[in-house]
């Protein structure tokens, strides 16, 4: 039997894997949270600690839990509680590498710049599959694939639901085995936090029930993708300000800045939100993830989607931007971050979009996505103004980390990598 009165206080590195540290639930100090060890953010997605980093074996730092996340996980046996923290300098300051300290960072700069906020509801796609890595289960949107998922699903719903997640739909999706969980909108913070937890929920039930769950973005080069998609729409208060039904294509004058700030950092937000050296292979023509960098109206293939409205809602709520080129080796908090960043940006340039594609991809032409993660990594150095969004010491761990990732995979032909990616994520 799990002890019910421990308590897990964990964080989201930058190979997106949620680590952390167990005590006696009675003795967490809110205030001063429990010990960390900086270089513990060089750590790749292999478990590789790669050196050498920023950090050597200097340091201290506090993971401070925010109360808040507070969420019963479920374990084999019973359950912990777990806390999401943000990894503090010994004097209480947030580190500038932690990725939850720079989503918290990039919100503050929206909100003190352009008096904004930005509400985020994320997708996640992820496949079952057995022992060998292979899916299991078949049957696009059917009952029949519902019933392949039992009763891993229920639990998994069950978990979701008594850990204090709001999740929207859960889909039989269109690839073998796969699944689709889409939570409901929340503030950027809550947003990213409900991410993290909903991954390590489903990855955890589905081990109690004997079977696998693989966020990673492909199984196979060939394979359907998994994608994470982000909706996001903007705030002032209680009033949303993403639509303006004069704007083109229902985007208000925010909106249209927003989505043209993305544009303009497109191949810098690749390192982010799709950072694993297999996520490239996901974001090509003609697999409904990102096609390329344009903003297309209720396309599949847009970096950003400009989704349909509900028949009967709201427009001015229910109109978000969905952004389509991220997947689960990606941080949620740094996905937000440089989405956010980039946002603002098209603010304070007072940029607007161009246009909307509003047909087919193939009738169109736009600029290329990068192809490979080396090429996202250049892209990001290259642009000046997305270089300062992040701590150096954090974007320089942040390639490292990656470079000894592709080290441990250099002999590995392309499907050989999605499988290694896949026996982690
Ligand atoms: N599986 C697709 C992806 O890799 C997304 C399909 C969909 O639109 O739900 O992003
Ligand atoms: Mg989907």
């Amino acid at each position: 039997m799990t002890d019910p009165s421990l308590a897990f206080v964990a964080i989201n590195d930058l190979a997106a894997i949620t680590r952390g540290r167990a005590l006696p639930l009675k003795d967490l100090n809110p205030v001063s949270g429990v010990g960390w060890v900086p270089a513990n953010l060089a750590i790749n997605a292999f478990g590789d600690l790669i050196k050498p980093n920023p950090f050597g074996a200097l340091g201290d730092l506090r993971l401070i839990p925010d109360m808040n996340t507070e969420a019963t996980f479920p374990l084999p046996g019973g359950s912990a509680q777990i806390f999401l923290a943000t990894q503090s300098l010994p004097d209480g300051t947030p580190w500038e590498c932690c990725p939850r300290a720079a989503l918290a960072t990039a919100t503050a700069r929206l909100e003190r710049d352009h008096g904004l906020q930005v509400v985020a509801a994320f997708e996640h796609e992820f496949a079952l599959v057995d022992g060998a890595g292979e899916p299991e289960g078949a049957g696009a949107f059917t009952i029949a694939g519902l019933a392949d998922g039992e009763p891993f699903g229920s639990a998994a719903r069950q978990a979701l639901t008594d850990a204090g997640i709001d999740w929207e739909n859960w889909l039989p999706e269109f690839g073998l085995g796969q699944f689709e969980v889409t939570l409901k909108p929340l503030p950027a913070m809550r947003a990213a936090d409900a991410a993290v937890l909903t991954r390590d929920i489903v990855r955890s039930v589905a081990r109690m029930h004997g079977r696998r769950a693989t966020f990673a973005p492909l199984l196979h080069p060939d394979a359907v993708g998994n994608g994470v998609h982000v909706h996001l729409s903007l705030w002032q208060g209680e009033t949303p300000v993403s639509y303006d039904p004069q704007g083109p294509q229902g985007m208000s004058t925010v909106a249209s800045a927003a989505c043209a700030g993305i544009l303009a950092h497109a191949p810098a937000l690749i390192m982010w939100t799709a950072p694993s050296h297999v996520s490239a292979l996901r974001l090509l023509p003609h697999r409904w993830s990102a096609a390329g960098a344009f903003v297309g109206l209720q396309n599949r293939e847009a970096l950003v989607r400009l989704p349909a409205l509900p028949f009967g809602s709201d427009p001015a709520r229910s109109f978000n931007l969905e952004y389509r080129a991220a997947d689960a080796t990606a941080n949620p908090y740094l996905v937000l971050a440089v989405l956010i960043h980039s946002m603002c940006d098209g603010f304070d340039r007072g940029l607007s979009l161009d246009s909307v594609l509003t047909g087919s991809i193939d009738d169109s032409t736009f600029p290329p996505l990068p192809k490979t993660l080396a090429e996202a990594i250049q892209a990001f150095l290259d642009d000046e103004i997305a270089r300062a969004w992040f701590a150096p010491d954090l974007v320089e761990t942040a390639i490292t980390i990656r470079r000894g990732e592709a080290e441990t995979i250099s002999a590995l032909d392309a499907a050989a990598r999605c499988r290694a990616y896949a026996s982690v994520y």
